[in-house]
């Protein structure tokens, strides 16, 4: 692990950790608002008043300004922006991305980002966007790989932190060894690149499969940063997959076309006849009045950051408290596109029931991808540990009968379980009283495998419901 950041809490595979930097110690999940040295709708100084931690800004729009670059040359970027806590700075690569050069050379941009006193500086590397073929992908990877080994060399250790980022456009192997190869040659926090097009089209599925691999590849004892992820929508999704920092241009961006943002997704200031939060902002007005106020745009900046702020913390909690599941559930059922993301999710289940420490919290079952969350994957990978012999009853919980060698209880989505474990997590879950049918499903695959796991003893089963379990129970009862 960078001896700079230190893991606190964990759920599913996100958690909360402290960032060491230069300027302070940052509680992560953090947003960075990104703050454009240009236009700044809120001043920094503001910024922190209502709650920013850490910021990010450019450094290459820094560097192609001759009175910004003077200023910040001679006295650091902290002063230049009057922030005086810890502040990223990126290498212009996004600049790259969308005007395909920049006048700069990789290790003079890092150089200059050390100079001006950045806490976290970022090699400049090559941001591959999606779909792309193979060999683009594949060769744009090399020379990144090639500028972060350079840059490593480069560096100092003890002084502002170095991040390698991790690039590969939608080949989720490509991600995997990009991620393995930033591991091994070393940095302080990996920011996953190039995913700013996925997010703007909604492809949630493919950004979980993008940042799974990744995750997969840098294993968890790395910060890593979702480059460009800012709408609060997402936040509690991408720290299930353990990302720990994200930035928000959203709010100044968004708020420049009249939309604000809410955890459920982006309304748009025309749209309402209600404003449905209580910030400064928002407490008072009505959304007319603040379409005219002369202000609009630095007002609605000020409440799309406020909701991103406050479902930071939102998240940190649902980590701590262990709920993270039923946060992102609830945040994946305001968007189809969303809900992908959550499906998706549960494709790596298996991986994210390691990460998973035991549950502090009672389960709650949301729906059907609820089957397969990390309590569940768990309780269905042990069962087999459950040794049975002679006649076995599995029934309904709290069903009582003489005669049989061992009674076992069955709630989906767990299966049987021994009646002794009932009010102990996971299987003191709230469930619907009528499970649905992907709950079923695993409780009766659980069934089987405990079915298998004892081929000496005999199973009865007595299930009120089991008439609506139909074929995938006859194929169990056949025993
Ligand atoms: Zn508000």
């Amino acid at each position: 692990m960078p001896d700079c950041f230190e893991i606190l809490n964990k759920d599913l595979a996100g958690r909360i950790g402290r960032l060491r930097t230069p300027h302070g110690v940052v509680e992560t999940p953090a947003l960075m608002p990104v703050v454009n040295p240009h236009l700044r709708l809120i001043e920094p100084a503001d910024l922190k008043r209502m709650g920013t931690e850490i910021l990010i800004t450019n450094s290459y729009i820094i560097n192609q300004d001759p009175e910004l670059k003077e200023l910040a040359a001679k006295k650091g970027v902290h002063h230049l922006l009057g922030f005086e806590g810890p502040i990223m700075t990126d290498s212009g690569a996004f600049q790259l991305s969308v005007y395909g050069d920049i006048e700069v050379l990789p290790l003079e941009i890092l150089e200059f980002q050390r100079s001006i006193g950045s806490d976290i500086c970022v090699p400049l590397d090559i941001p591959t966007p999606p779909d792309v073929s193979r060999p683009r992908a594949e060769s744009e990877l090399s020379e990144t790989e090639r500028r972060l080994s350079e840059a490593r060399e480069f560096w100092d250790d003890g002084g502002p932190l170095l991040a390698g980022p991790i690039q590969g456009s939608t080949y989720p192997d490509l991600r995997f060894e990009a991620a393995k190869r930033v591991k091994e040659i070393g940095f302080d926090v990996c920011p996953i690149g190039a995913v700013v097009p996925l997010m703007e089209t909604y492809r949630f599925g493919d950004l979980v499969d993008v940042v799974a691999s990744s995750k997969k590849g840098l294993g968890p004892a790395s910060p890593v940063h979702l480059f460009g992820a800012g709408h609060p929508m997402m936040f509690a999704l991408a720290a299930a997959l353990g990302c720990d920092l994200f930035d928000s241009a959203a709010y100044a961006l968004y708020a420049r076309q009249g939309r604000y943002l809410t955890t459920s997704g982006t309304l748009h200031l025309e749209d309402l006849k209600y404003l449905p939060c209580c910030c400064d902002v928002c407490r008072n007005r009505s959304p007319e009045d603040l379409a005219k106020d002369p202000e609009k745009i630095e007002l609605l900046a000020r409440h799309n950051l406020f909701v991103s702020l406050a479902e930071i913390r939102q998240v940190r909690q649902s980590i701590w408290e262990g709920s993270l599941w039923e946060l992102v559930e609830r945040r994946c059922r305001s968007h189809p596109r969303m809900l992908d993301g959550l499906r998706t999710l549960t494709s790596h289940a298996d991986w994210i029931e390691k990460l998973d420490p035991a549950s502090r919290s009672t389960c709650f079952y949301l729906g059907p991808e609820s089957a397969k969350r990390p309590e569940v994957v768990r309780y269905g990978s042990r069962i087999d540990r459950i040794e049975l012999s002679g006649r076995v009853l599995v029934a309904d919980p709290g069903v009582e009968v003489e005669g049989f060698d061992h009674v076992l209880w069955f709630k989906p989505p767990f299966g049987p379980y021994p009646k002794e474990l009932a009010e102990t997590a996971p299987l003191n879950a709230e469930v619907p009283a009528a499970a649905d049918e992907a709950g079923v499903a695993q409780a009766l695959a659980n069934l089987k495998r405990l079915m298998d796991a004892n081929p000496g003893a005999t199973f009865d089963l007595r299930l009120k419901e089991a008439h609506r379990y139909g074929s995938a129970l006859e194929e169990v009862d056949g025993r």
